[in-house]
């Protein structure tokens, strides 16, 4: 028996560097978050001290390119985004935040001085980075924002509130979108820039191992410099946000695949009726159902991440992945905390904390529904995001 289903011989797809990559990371989350998380989550904390050696694996930025960025594959991306999340939905959800939508944001849509300035520092963690798009009445629909930025001689002001923010609280840097008087535009606005306040959002029922925030800002002034030049309109952040989905679409199967390796090495060894229960037709039936679904949700992710490292991955192609692979990856970890009986509602072990954080995961970077509509289009051509109410 193997902890990680091997049914169809998935480590065959993979190159010698990209299996290095994923068991250097599974090493990483075996010996520093599995022996903890459970009582990280208890606790509800974000441990911090494990950044420097996030940036130390190379970790954060880690597809993005120059910099002081790794500059390693899609597939690689992936691969690692699903070790993490096997440990937990939070430490991949911080690594996913910092790199896809902070240091990307900049990556993408900075100056030079910008990315000189900003990412070096982020991808050695010395600098963490947040990212506002939500804001508490402008969720699935960001076109609403209210949050506005004014020209103020050269520079900025800006006013308004965003929810939800991961990390915001122990960042230097948020990215913040604004509404202005040409469309949306983005800004690295400091933390410690008077009138931002960041307040964690507590208590939280899921990714408690981890920190999501409110952020108000309030009249604060910006230099023109803050601006990031090559902004424009909701397409800057929704090309973050695409990078992160990608990783969620790997990411996930972490969650899935741990929850199933908890569930059957629990069934091998828990006796009832004099049997273990993995010798019952109905849990061997769960375990099948689990181990199928977690072999077709990296296929998924995989050919996703080749047609990304091919530079021809669509957005409904991310939806696709973003959609399946986590509703996959809850349905497992339910299914799983089922195997385990009472226990599975104690803090002992994985598939329950894993349903948890699933759900946050299947809300953020586009809800299911959200990512269905995305699908609906493409295929019918016809946009149902509104009605005519
Ligand atoms: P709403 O948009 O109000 O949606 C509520 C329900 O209505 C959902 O089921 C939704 O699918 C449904 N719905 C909405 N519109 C339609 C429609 N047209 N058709 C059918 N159904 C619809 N945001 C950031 O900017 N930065 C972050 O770092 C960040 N991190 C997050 C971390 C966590 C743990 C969580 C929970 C959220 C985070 N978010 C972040 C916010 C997240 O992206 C939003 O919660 C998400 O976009 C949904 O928005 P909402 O919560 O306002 O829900």
């Amino acid at each position: 028996m193997t902890p990680v289903p091997d049914l169809l011989d998935f480590d065959e797809l993979l190159s010698a560097d990209e299996r290095a990559m994923r068991d250097s990371v599974r090493g990483f989350v075996d010996a520093r978050i599995r022996p903890h998380i459970a009582g990280w989550y208890d606790d509800a904390i974000f441990p911090t001290e494990l950044v420097p050696e996030l940036a130390e694996l190379g970790l954060l930025g880690m597809h993005l390119n120059g910099y002081g960025c790794a500059g390693r594959s899609a597939v690689e991306y992936g691969l690692a985004a699903m070790e993490l999340e096997a440990g937990d939905s939070g430490l991949r959800t911080f690594v996913s935040v910092q790199g896809s939508l902070a240091m990307s944001a900049i990556h993408k849509h900075g100056s030079e001085e910008q990315k000189q300035e900003w990412l070096p520092r982020m991808a050695r963690g010395e600098v963490i980075g947040c990212f506002g798009l939500t804001e508490p009445n402008s969720g699935s629909d960001p076109s609403s924002m209210t949050t506005f930025a004014r020209r103020d001689g050269d520079g900025w002001v800006i006013n308004g509130a965003k929810r939800w923010i991961g990390l915001a609280s122990i960042a230097q840097i948020a990215i913040i979108w604004a509404q202005t008087d040409d469309g949306i535009r983005g800004f690295i606005v400091p933390t410690d820039s008077e009138g931002f306040v960041a307040t964690p959002i507590a208590p939280k029922l899921s990714m408690r191992a981890s920190i999501q925030c409110d952020i108000t800002l309030t009249d604060v002034r910006l230099p023109a410099e803050a601006q990031l030049p090559e902004a424009r309109g909701l397409r800057a952040p929704f090309s973050c946000l695409n990078e992160a989905r990608y990783g969620i679409g790997w990411g996930v199967i972490g969650a899935a695949r741990d929850s199933y390796a908890t569930a059957l090495s629990y069934s091998l060894t828990r006796i009832q009726f004099n049997q273990p229960i993995a010798s019952f037709q109905l849990t061997q039936q769960k375990l099948v159902d689990m181990a199928i679904e977690i072999e077709k949700a990296q296929l998924l992710a995989l050919r996703l991440g080749r047609l990304k490292d091919a530079g021809s991955l669509a957005p409904h192609q991310i939806s696709v992945a973003k959609l399946s692979n986590t509703r996959a990856a809850i349905a497992i970890a339910r299914e799983a905390r089922t195997i385990l009986g009472g226990n599975g509602v104690s803090g002992d072990y994985s598939p329950l904390r894993h349903a948890a954080n699933l759900e946050s995961v299947r809300t953020y970077e586009g809800t299911d529904e959200i990512h269905t509509l995305v699908l609906g289009a493409h295929i019918t051509g016809i946009p149902a995001f509104r009605n005519t109410l």
